[in-house]
């Protein structure tokens, strides 16, 4: 089965997410399961996670067709142990949320290295960092997103994702999501079906699609290798259409959340709808 979604809001709670998903026609959903721009949240109610669980059964949906997305503030690869420690404990108490609301994975950036420290240095602390949260923690698959390569993130070759799961010891509970936009931008093709399947190919051999988790589909604002993390509407940006066909119509893409985090909501229901039509097409 494919399940395409987007990422939806959570405002009011994390139980509204699933209701927000289903009211575009969504058979998947990302969401934050706390305010992405602040280090602390309060916990969540036994009501709270009895609601996200009601609301997910009644939609339809199954763990493995929601991805939820850790703050922004998090860099579990920080070159200084002050934020290191900070990152690190803010990420397990994300997971720990997770776990509470019986989702089985999150999605992460992996971290920047600030331009202080080694970039292999760098990727040795995101390693460490899941370690210590899969340790604290249950159930719960810590997936690794590939990025753009803005500034100073890390994670944008896919040789820094296998890196870091080299180094991670329970490899039942890593995984990874790929960003399309990301990867184009970090200067990978995607443009042509012959590109897509070099590409992921390429993934394959590095990491291996066993580890596959969850994609983000996002068209690009800015040209194959840019490093810019611009994201834009399927088909208005420099990827076009042709990778979305191809991830609908790829079975190695099946019972995974496929999620939408493009910029104009009043388009997700549309998209999701081209999305599931150009699966039914093969
Ligand atoms: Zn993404
Ligand atoms: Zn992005």
């Amino acid at each position: 089965m494919k399940y395409f979604g987007a990422h939806v809001s959570a405002t009011g709670g994390v139980e509204n997410a699933p209701l927000n998903a289903h009211a575009i026609g969504a058979t998947a959903f990302a969401l934050f399961t706390k305010n992405q721009r602040q280090w602390h949240a309060t916990p969540l109610s036994d009501a709270t996670i009895a609601a996200f669980r009601r609301n997910c059964e009644a939609g339809g949906y199954a763990p493995s067709q929601i991805l939820p997305h850790d703050s922004y503030l998090i860099n579990l690869g920080h070159p200084t142990d002050e934020g290191l420690q900070k990152s690190r404990e803010a990420f397990t108490e994300e997971m720990a949320r997770c776990e509470a609301l019986g989702l089985d994975r999150l999605n992460f950036h992996p971290g920047s290295y600030l331009k202080v420290i080694p970039i292999e240095e760098c990727l040795r602390r995101v390693a460490e960092s899941i370690n210590l949260a899969l340790d604290a923690t249950h159930g719960v698959t810590a997936v690794i997103e590939n990025t753009a390569g803005q500034g100073s993130n890390v994670g944008f070759a896919f040789e820094h994702l296998a890196y870091i799961i080299d180094r991670v010891e329970d490899k039942s509970r890593v995984g990874i999501c790929i960003d399309t936009c990301h990867t184009f931008a970090a200067g990978y093709d995607l443009t042509t079906e012959h590109a897509c399947d070099e590409t992921f190919a390429a993934l394959d051999r590095i990491v291996e699609f066993s580890y596959l988790k969850g994609m983000h589909l996002n068209d690009a604002m800015k040209p194959q290798g840019s490093h810019v993390d611009r994201h834009t509407s399927l088909g208005a940006g420099t990827l076009g259409m042709t990778v979305f066909r191809y991830i609908a119509q790829d079975r190695r893409f099946d019972n995974m959340p496929l999620i939408l985090e493009t910029p104009d909501e009043s388009r997700w229901s549309e998209e999701i709808a081209l999305l599931r039509q150009l699966a039914e097409e093969q």
